[in-house]
């Protein structure tokens, strides 16, 4: 390390104490590699501030040094955002020390929190004051609110609540310099200009580091009905969602679509779970619908909502959650097959979104191309359908050697965003983009767009260390 880089951890020590810097290798090790692996980065230290004014006084001080800065939350959205370069001139900021609920307001139905409360914290202190707050992903117990927002996360409640960016009413932000942008109002309307927190939502940490948020909260459902419905193909389903959203007053909170196949791979390799129907399917849904009060009508709702489907040829077999427990068990297969796809060898990666219409459609073409482009190659797509957003995830094929296989991830991405795009829909629909995606974007994104990108960026953060080498191109 040079003697610069020596006096600017000194100035960082002397800020956040001894206890709020790593600097051994072994300390630093979890915050410079993702879970996957498929990202590792080195750096001089990671930094983990108790307090806005200690991120302030150290983006400050490293502002000062002409020093990048990460910011990390949970590490869990995968794509290399969150993870230094290589070279090692970067300092990670964690959040993860800044996790205290600053205030509940149950008559404004707000929530102010820290940015590195993990979603769980948020979602318990919600529930503990009969309130819900509506965003709940796999990666719930880790991910943190900071990062959340930063990728604009979704999960199976966007039906119904919106994603992250819809759930927030006010930002803090500690800008590129140091500054503090206290953003933190409570109000569901404010007419006074730009909206600066939509610049900071989703702007994977180019823009500033979010220190704290208002967060909205809505009244808990008192009755959850659940269903695990089999339906001939993925156009049945998006037919079915639009029938149940209508015959039951728009109360469909989640609907996840999956194949067999995704089935059968967690049958085969997670314990614990069942096949919830006799007869095999090609493919199901399962739906959660909530009501504010309970009653034996919204649940007889649903079924003679469901034997309308049948009828109709929607849907051929359903079976209702009896109990939470039962309840439980078929989410547990919802959440088995991200699992149990380990187990069948490599697996390439895409999470997109396509217009909810056009699903059915996506699905067709995709499978058919990444077919032709790999004969053998098993599709298993998944997700929440019900916004579009499907993990068209796809399995080597059998016996086939898997780093080969792996090594195709690239050219068989392009094969299926060539059809996201053709159909308006996203290549990132979750995750965000990070080192991961960030070549892609002048293939998505207008000239126009990528300009005004640029010219944000150059506002906010001229000398260009706020997470640099992300998002843009
Ligand atoms: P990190 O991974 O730490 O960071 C993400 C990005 O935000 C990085 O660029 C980082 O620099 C930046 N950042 C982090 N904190 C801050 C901050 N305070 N200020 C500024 N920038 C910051 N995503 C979905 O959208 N929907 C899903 O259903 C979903 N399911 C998932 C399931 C699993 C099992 C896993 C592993 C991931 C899933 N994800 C999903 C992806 C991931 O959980 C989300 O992207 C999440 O929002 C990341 O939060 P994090 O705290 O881990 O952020």
């Amino acid at each position: 390390m040079t003697s610069a880089t020596d006096a600017l951890l000194d100035r960082i020590r002397s800020i956040v104490g001894p206890g709020g810097i790593l600097t051994a290798a072994d300390d630093k090790a979890p915050y410079l590699a993702e879970w996957r692996g498929r990202f590792r980065g080195n750096s001089p230290a990671v930094v983990r501030p108790a307090t806005t004014a200690e991120v302030a006084a150290v983006v400050a001080a490293c502002a000062g040094a002409g020093v990048p800065v990460v910011p990390q939350g949970g590490n869990t959205s995968l794509v290399g955002g969150s993870i230094p370069y290589e070279e090692g001139r970067e300092i990670v900021l964690s959040l993860s020390r800044m996790n205290r609920i600053r205030d509940l307001d149950p008559l404004n139905y707000t929530m102010t929190v820290d940015a590195g409360v993990v979603l769980t914290a948020v979602q318990e202190a919600a529930a503990g004051a009969d309130r819900l707050f509506p965003l709940s992903l796999g990666a719930e117990g880790t991910a943190q609110i900071g990062g959340l927002l930063s990728t604009n996360a979704g999960g199976t409640m966007t039906l119904r609540y919106g994603n992250t960016r819809d759930l927030v009413l006010g930002l803090e932000v500690v800008l590129p310099d140091g500054r503090v942008w206290d953003g933190l109002r409570r109000l569901r309307k404010d007419n006074t200009g730009y909206d600066l927190k939509d610049l900071f939502i989703g702007a994977e940490g180019t823009l500033g580091i979010v220190t704290g948020a208002v967060l909205k909260l809505f009244p808990r459902p008192r009755q959850t009905e659940t269903a695990f419905v089999a339906v001939p193909d993925p156009a049945a389903a998006i037919a079915l969602l639009a029938r149940l959203r209508e015959a039951t007053g728009d109360s469909v909170t989640a609907f996840e679509l999956m194949s067999r196949r995704c089935l059968e791979f967690a049958l085969r390799h997670v314990a614990g779970t069942i096949d919830p129907l006799a007869e095999p399917s090609p493919w199901y849904v399962l739906t959660e619908l909530t009501a504010g009060r309970q009653s034996d009508a919204f649940r007889e709702g649903l079924e003679e909502a469901l034997g309308a489907a049948f009828e109709e040829g929607l849907a051929t077999d359903a079976t209702l959650a009896a109990s939470q427990s039962q309840a439980k068990q078929l989410w547990f297969i919802r959440e088995a097959i991200v699992e149990a796809q380990k187990h069948e060898g490599g697996s390439i990666k895409n999470d997109v979104s396509i217009p909810v219409s056009r699903v059915a459609e996506f699905i067709e073409r995709a499978e058919a191309a990444v077919a032709a482009a790999c004969p053998g190659i098993r599709p298993t797509p998944f997700g929440h359908v019900g916004d579009g957003n499907i993990h068209f995830n796809l399995s080597q094929p059998e016996g086939a050697d898997t780093a080969a296989y792996l090594a195709r991830w690239d050219d068989i991405c392009h094969v299926v965003n060539a059809i996201v795009l053709d159909l308006n829909g996203s290549i990132s629909a979750e995750h965000g983009v990070g080192r991961f995606k960030k070549d892609e974007m002048p293939a998505i994104k207008s000239a126009v767009e990528l300009d005004l990108m640029r010219a944000v960026k150059a506002a906010l953060d001229p000398k260009g260390l706020m997470n640099p080498g992300k998002v843009l191109p």
